[in-house]
């Protein structure tokens, strides 16, 4: 998700927060801040908790993350933008059927369900000519540390690369590395929001989905994707 930078996650006044490895993991890290004091006698523990979330962080590289930056996905001018189409996802012209394959295909991606020290990836729903595709699945993001947890929040992406050209993105998609997980209130942040819908699914692939309704008098509306259908779950009230 896109969230403005220096953001403190909500309730945080005891958390500690802290970014590194901004351009991802393997460009290496930048030595965690304190934002707010540690508490009295468990300061030495968490500054271990975050030593450790650090190392398994910056130690963990990958395939995808070492390989993948300027080739799945990238930087520019502030924003992400991700290549697609991703052979894992089969396209179709029913949007549903993409939807339903992303989280199994994300899952494999590493870390992607590695609960509290997990990796979030963003990615993007497209069509070219009517079909539908997905992107790979992007990292770019920052890390948070919410003692006792790192969250590794990805960004929404803006842009799509297709070697075909003329990509309409029609949403987003991020996962959550652990269950139950559904929408945050970051997610459902009306200015949050860039396409007309926005996919979540967490390690447990509950499908959720956005329809923001942005710009628009009435209400967003959350579906969760049951026995392949959209139940209608909530409604977002401004
Ligand atoms: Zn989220």
């Amino acid at each position: 998700m896109r969230y403005a930078s220096g953001t403190v996650p909500h309730d945080s006044a005891q958390r500690i927060r802290f970014n590194f490895c901004p351009a991802g993991v393997e460009r290496g890290c930048v030595r965690p801040t304190r934002t707010t004091p540690a508490c009295g006698g468990s300061s030495m523990k968490r500054w271990a908790a975050m030593l450790f979330a650090t190392m398994v962080a910056c130690s963990s590289g990958d395939w995808h993350t070492r390989k993948g930056d300027g080739t799945f996905y990238g930087r520019r001018a502030g924003d992400v933008w991700v290549r697609g189409p991703w052979e894992e996802i089969r396209p179709s012209r029913d949007v549903d059927e993409v939807i339903e394959q992303l989280c199994p295909a994300i899952m494999k991606l590493p870390r992607a369900s590695a609960g509290a020290y997990g990796q979030e990836y963003c990615g993007a729903i497209y069509s070219v000519d009517g079909v539908y595709y997905a992107s790979y699945g992007s990292p770019l993001g920052k890390t948070i540390l919410m003692y006792p947890e790192t969250r590794k929040q990805c960004y929404s992406p803006r842009f799509v690369v297709d070697d075909r050209g003329r990509a309409s993105i029609i949403a987003d998609y991020h996962s959550h590395p652990w269950q139950p997980s559904p929408m945050s209130d970051r997610d459902l942040w009306s200015h949050s929001q860039r396409w007309l819908l926005r996919i979540q699914f967490d390690t447990g692939c509950r499908v959720m989905k956005l329809i923001p309704h942005v710009g628009e008098s009435r209400p967003g509306e959350v579906f969760a994707r049951e026995e392949r259908r959209w139940r209608l779950i909530g409604h977002i009230l401004p």
